[in-house]
């Protein structure tokens, strides 16, 4: 019999009672005790959930984060919090968020706010970890208690319970050591946690643990590759069963390390790696189990079960029953239930599955492998059903789109003229200082805003009142704008809830869920657009808003776009055709906007690509490739306009060295980025580089609500103009200022409009 069993569940509630929970108790509006016990429901309801499994995750449910948990459960906090009172919980978001409630918590006077810890990418998903901070004298202290309870309350449901843990390697490779020391010295003083971490869970009488060591799927050196060999012999001897779990991609060079570690199961993600797991089956020792990720456990998609018991039957008739099946990873990338959605379209619904929908699929499945086909003849020829229907539907398939993409060749990417001739023509049309102030584009989003939104949204506003109360915010942010003195002008946003569902709404090709929120870090989550079918613009998406904003003013107005990259990563995309294709399809659509809002006369459009850089693969042999695609995508999408047109991108982060080639081929006119937080490090990308267009360095960090001084910013911008021609520099924020109120935006960017005179008076 195969046997199946899941990776982990998401923690966030189907209607988001996590998210709620968690912010209720934040804000002091409920005790500790009804947040444990919303987070002990959402256990129960999860495990009641997948109780059909031969094997039930525990201890994948984190209030925060689940690498966090790790931090606890091996006794690694910062020092920060280390000698703090009170509830374990309560310092878990200490340590995530800098504090825990607001307010009545016994212990603020003496355990109040702290640094936030540092927040970044869980390998190539949207979500987010705390960082594991470790030090020359880090040491490491067992805390059972947490996984103690989960295991106790499900086996109270009478759930077969498989414990899961962060590997001692992927631990050790996902934190920082905040003194440069080497964090790969520590795994001696880490290895004793783990074995006495396992004999707990054998004393427990447990007899899996699924271990995962995700780091696997990355490239690693030597040193990291003998670290896997010292911490599974040093763990070997244990009286538990050990899975070793893998995911996101595939073990390549690893394959066979992975294999021959003295472990009793590997894990592997087969969804694009059939191959692996048939080499698997052969390098893994006789006795071992090979458990395949046969449903992709981070997309929206429903499985080809036919085709995937193609390959899986094979696999089955050589290793019987040491074949496991399970989605390709944690479903916390998923949405939790297909069923909750009521409003989305019949046709596109068919082709869907969520986490539940998943593990439906998952028993099929083992029904077919350990049955026949016949057995589950019913639901196979319903599935074939609904793969057949999306391969063949006219909804999926546009020939003129399909057209249009055959026809791309390397002239539609490129600007009629080089930069200096374009810069030159662009100065001489828009007059403009040395030192130009701008802003990234979203002004604060208002309660008055939101208020008019959600009226529209559920009708209680008309189209031409909604309209009518979205110019007046408008009318004010150019006004606010004009008296602040700034040189380029945007409209704020004001008509966005969210720079990719806005665009998504308004192309062919997107659908929308009503709950398919996915966990992005905390209590926050994203609900990324459905991106189903070739894509096309219907109409013009931008350029009424454009128009009327600028028709407020005389100075230059930026048009203001979502890049097509940017919308790519941040969506559910189709898993039927390359990222690149879908990408260029979404470049072509937004290069159609472009060339309206220039017919429409705006003279300055920005494109933004937020998100280019997060959409690096895991691996550095790719990168080129993903590079070459996605800055080809961009130049299409920017680059069809006359050298009088101004394009400008903007990108959210500051780790610019490795990319920076691919940043300058972009050849946008102007790069507005991120910097004033790192004081203007990031810019050492460019001690290498020359970066040969304009550039502007944010010098008002908009993620904190402190209002950098006049001379804070002059200061910045000094720094930047010694790697950086001053003619070639611009002033502006970090980011958009949709998160910040009126009230602190203006006096920081009268100090910015200020600093620039001064800079302007000095050069
Ligand atoms: N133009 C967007 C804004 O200002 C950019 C947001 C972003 O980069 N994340 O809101
Ligand atoms: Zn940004």
């Amino acid at each position: 019999m195969v046997t199946t069993h899941n990776l982990g569940f998401p923690r966030i509630g189907a209607k988001r009672e996590l998210k709620f929970a968690l912010e209720k108790y934040w804000k002091n509006q409920s005790s500790r005790d009804e947040l444990k016990a919303v987070g002990a429901q959402l256990r129960a309801r999860h495990w009641k959930h997948q109780s059909r499994l031969d094997l039930v995750p525990a201890g994948d449910f984190a209030f925060y984060d689940q690498v966090l948990d790790m931090s606890f459960t091996l006794g690694n906090l910062p020092e920060r919090v280390r000698g703090f009172h009170g509830d374990t919980l309560d310092n878990t978001f200490r340590v995530a968020r800098g504090r825990s409630c607001e307010g009545a918590e016994e212990h603020a006077a003496c355990c109040g706010g702290v640094a936030a810890g540092e927040m970044t990418k869980w390998f190539d998903t949207n979500y987010h970890y705390i960082v594991p901070e470790f030090d020359a004298a880090t040491h490491f202290t067992l805390d059972t208690s947490r996984l103690v309870e989960q295991l106790g309350e499900a086996r109270a449901l009478g759930v077969n319970v498989k414990p899961v843990i962060i590997g001692p390697v992927t631990y050790l490779w996902l934190g920082k050591a905040k003194d440069d020391s080497d964090k790969l010295a520590l795994l001696p003083r880490l290895l004793p946690v783990y074995a006495a971490l396992l004999d707990h869970f054998a004393a427990l009488g447990i007899e899996w643990v699924q271990i995962d060591e995700p780091a696997l799927v990355t490239e690693l050196d030597t040193r990291w590759r003998d670290a896997f060999v010292t911490a599974y012999d040093a763990l070997s001897a244990r009286r538990v069963r050990l899975l070793l779990a893998t995911y996101f991609g595939q073990l390549q060079e690893n394959l066979e390390l992975a294999c021959k570690l003295p472990v009793d199961g590997l894990h592997i993600d087969a969804i694009n790696t059939r191959d692996e797991a048939s080499a698997a089956a052969s390098l893994l020792p006789d006795a071992s189990v090979l458990s395949v990720g046969a449903i992709n456990g981070r997309n929206i998609w429903k499985t080809d079960l036919n085709a995937a018991l193609d390959w899986l039957e094979p696999l089955h008739a050589s290793l019987g029953d040491r074949l496991w099946i399970a989605p390709s990873c944690s479903l916390l990338h998923t949405p939790v239930d297909l069923a909750s959605e009521t409003k989305l379209d019949a046709e596109i619904k068919s082709w869907l599955a969520f986490a539940l929908q998943k593990l439906d699929e998952l028993h099929v499945l083992a029904r077919a492998l350990n049955e026949g086909r016949a057995s589950v003849a019913d639901a196979l020829a319903h599935n074939a059903a609904a793969i057949e229907s999306r391969r063949a539907s006219s909804r999926v398939h546009n020939p003129s789109v399909k057209a249009a993409i055959a026809k791309i060749d390397a002239t539609l990417g490129q600007r009629a003229s080089t930069y200096e001739t374009r810069a030159q023509k662009q100065a001489a049309l828009l007059d403009l200082p040395a030192y130009p102030t701008t802003t990234i584009g979203s002004f604060p989003q208002t309660n008055e805003i939101r208020h008019a939104r959600s009226q529209f949204k559920n009708g209680q506003l008309d189209e031409s009142a909604y309209r009518a109360a979205m110019e007046r915010e408008i009318t004010r942010a150019v006004k606010e704008q004009e008296a602040l003195g700034l040189d380029v002008l945007v409209h704020g946003e004001v008509e966005r809830n969210d720079m990719v569902e806005y665009f998504g709404e308004r192309l062919d090709g997107y659908a929308f869920s009503e709950f398919g929120w996915v966990q992005s870090y905390g209590s926050r989550c994203v609900k990324p657009p459905i991106l189903f079918g070739d894509i096309s613009r219907p109409k013009a998406m931008t350029v009424e808003w454009i128009e009327y904003a600028q028709a407020q003013t005389t100075k230059p107005m930026k048009g203001m776009l979502t890049g097509p990259v940017t919308i790519l990563n941040w969506s559910f995309v189709r898993d039927d055709q390359p990222r690149s294709v879908s990408c260029q399809q979404l470049a072509l659509a937004i290069r159609e906007e472009v060339l309206d809002l220039e017919k429409a006369g705006v003279r300055v459009i920005q494109i933004d690509e937020a998100a280019l850089r997060e959409g690096l693969p895991l691996r550095r042999a790719q990168w080129h490739d993903y590079l070459r695609w996605a800055v080809e995508a961009f130049r299409i999408t920017a680059n069809g306009v006359r050298d009088e047109t101004q394009i400008h991108t903007h990108m959210c982060y500051s780790e610019f060295n490795d990319i920076i080639a691919s940043i300058a081929d972009m050849d946008a006119d102007v790069i507005t980025i991120e910097t004033s937080r790192s004081d203007m490090e990031l810019l050492d990308a460019f001690d290498n580089f020359n970066y040969p267009n304009q550039i502007g360095p944010g010098v008002y960090d908009i993620h904190s609500p402190n209002i950098p001084s006049e001379a804070h910013i002059v200061a910045l911008m000094k720094k930047a103009a010694e790697r950086i021609p001053g003619e070639r520099l611009w002033v502006n924020p970090d980011c958009g200022l949709k998160t910040r109120q009126w009230d602190e935006v203006i006096p920081a960017l009268r100090n910015m409009v200020a600093a620039a005179h001064a800079l302007r008076a000095s050069a």
